[in-house]
């Protein structure tokens, strides 16, 4: 059934009772073109690019769990492509502007809002820095402003941009087409979208190991049988480096950490935009149902634990309230994790291998929701050209054994600071 204002008010007079399955739940055949292996964003968007881009349909997403339920379902949704490294930039910004279309080619609103990030300075050194990132951002095509305190304070009416600040504000940069989107609906109108173009979705389906024929690997034993395939793409994000194991790698240029997020009673609306602190790490925006979605950095070690703690929930909580202190009495209702695949450089990895008839996708850190449709479109011309596109070019896995590391950040293969 398409959307549209008449199937909406139809529903709507007939109790919503008859909207149909979003997408059909399918049988796992024996063998197919190819299998994507993770159903999150990045897994779902490739079935779904695979099928329109390249008209391989004959393909499979096999996930373990259900859809949404890993890290596209559990993010805090923050969408932008202010980078400064060109062969990132040039990556996200395509992202960019495969969000700004997204609602009207899945057909199914994905909430994206375009309501600006703002990065908050708190030195005069760091306002050179986002000077230079936003001319690097600028020289590419994209949207960049920096912002004076005066114009911050204006747009940010709760922020303490006063003297008084325990870091206080010198001024930030915003990336006016940056925003948020609501995460599940990615995960479900891209399902749709690829289930109408007969890919088939097995959902309870893990995979436990690679079915090989000599070095290559030709399909996947599943807790739903063996299925075999010649492309085996694996976009499981947390869980990369378990999956390789299975393909025979024990190595990887990857850490899996838990990052947490939580979200505030409602609340009238009070922040407009996607804010981040500039002394600390935290990112505030308001969801449309009014909570505040806060998120900070990830647990200093390694873990596969889905869920969160006090200790970070104390230091996100400390920096909200030294940024706006009228934060200091606002109840949390949710608190939750999931698992990172964070790379030693905090760039990607989309590439061919490592293994014949294997394809990687992984490495995303923090920032792999909004690569999702940018992921996708270049990891299905990956698997289905036997070649990297251009945009993911740079993201090859050798270029950590060949020293071209992209450090976004300059520093260095600590994931823990990416
Ligand atoms: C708290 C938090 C906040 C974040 N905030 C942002 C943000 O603001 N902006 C941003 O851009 N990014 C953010 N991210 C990062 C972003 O969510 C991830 O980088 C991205 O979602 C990862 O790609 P994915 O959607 O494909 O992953 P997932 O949704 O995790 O998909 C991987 C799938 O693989 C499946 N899988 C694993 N093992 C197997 C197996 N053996 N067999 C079959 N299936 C398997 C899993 O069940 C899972 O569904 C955040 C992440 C978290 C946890």
């Amino acid at each position: 059934m398409r959307h549209s204002v008449f199937s909406l008010v139809a529903n709507a007079l007939t109790g919503n009772a008859r909207w149909p399955r979003q997408w059909r739940a399918a049988t796992p055949k024996p063998a197919y073109d190819a299998i994507v292996v993770g159903g999150g964003g990045h897994g779902l968007t490739t079935a779904y690019y695979l099928a329109k881009e390249h008209g391989l349909t004959n393909i499979a997403v096999v996930e373990k769990g259900w859809i949404g339920g890993g890290n596209v379902g559990r993010n805090t949704t923050i969408i932008r492509s202010n980078y400064m490294l060109p062969e990132n930039s040039r990556f996200y910004e395509l992202g960019m502007k495969l969000w700004e279309e997204m609602s009207q080619e899945l057909n199914y609103n994905v909430m994206f809002s375009q309501r600006g990030v703002i990065n908050l300075a708190h030195t005069s050194a760091q306002m050179d820095a986002f000077a230079r990132r936003g001319n690097a951002m600028r020289l590419e095509g994209i949207d960049a402003e920096l912002m004076t305190r005066e114009e911050v304070a204006a747009r940010l009416p709760g922020l303490d941009v006063s003297d008084r600040a325990r870091f206080p504000i010198v001024g930030g940069m915003i990336q006016p087409r940056a925003g948020t989107a609501r995460h599940d609906a990615v995960a479900w109108g891209y399902a749709r979208a690829a289930d109408k173009l007969g890919v088939d979705i097995l959902e309870n389906c893990g995979v436990t190991g690679f079915i090989r024929d000599g070095d290559r690997i030709v399909g996947v034993e599943t807790t739903r049988g063996a299925i075999r395939a010649p492309k085996v793409g694996v976009a499981v994000a947390g869980h990369t480096s378990e999956l390789m194991r299975l393909a025979g790698l024990d190595r990887l240029p990857i850490e899996s950490h838990v990052l947490q997020a939580f979200v505030s009673e409602p609340l009238k609306p009070l922040i407009d935009t996607v804010v981040t602190f500039g002394a600390g790490h935290l990112y505030i925006s308001q969801s449309d149902k009014g909570g505040l979605v806060f998120g900070g950095d990830i647990d200093g070690y390694n873990s596969y634990a889905q869920r969160g703690n006090m200790p970070v929930i104390r230091h996100v909580a400390a920096e909200a309230v030294s940024m706006f202190p009228n934060l200091a009495r606002l109840r949390l209702l949710r608190h939750w994790g999931g698992v990172m695949d964070m790379s030693m450089d905090g760039s990607p990895i989309i590439d061919v291998g490592p293994v014949p008839g294997l394809y990687l996708n992984a490495g995303w850190c923090y920032g792999g929701f909004k690569a999702t449709p940018a992921s996708g479109f270049c990891f299905a011309h990956t698997i289905a050209r036997d070649e990297p596109h251009a945009l993911n070019a740079a993201f090859r896995l050798d270029r950590f054994a060949a020293g071209r590391t992209l450090d976004e950040k300059g520093i260095g293969p600590s994931p823990q600071l990416h």
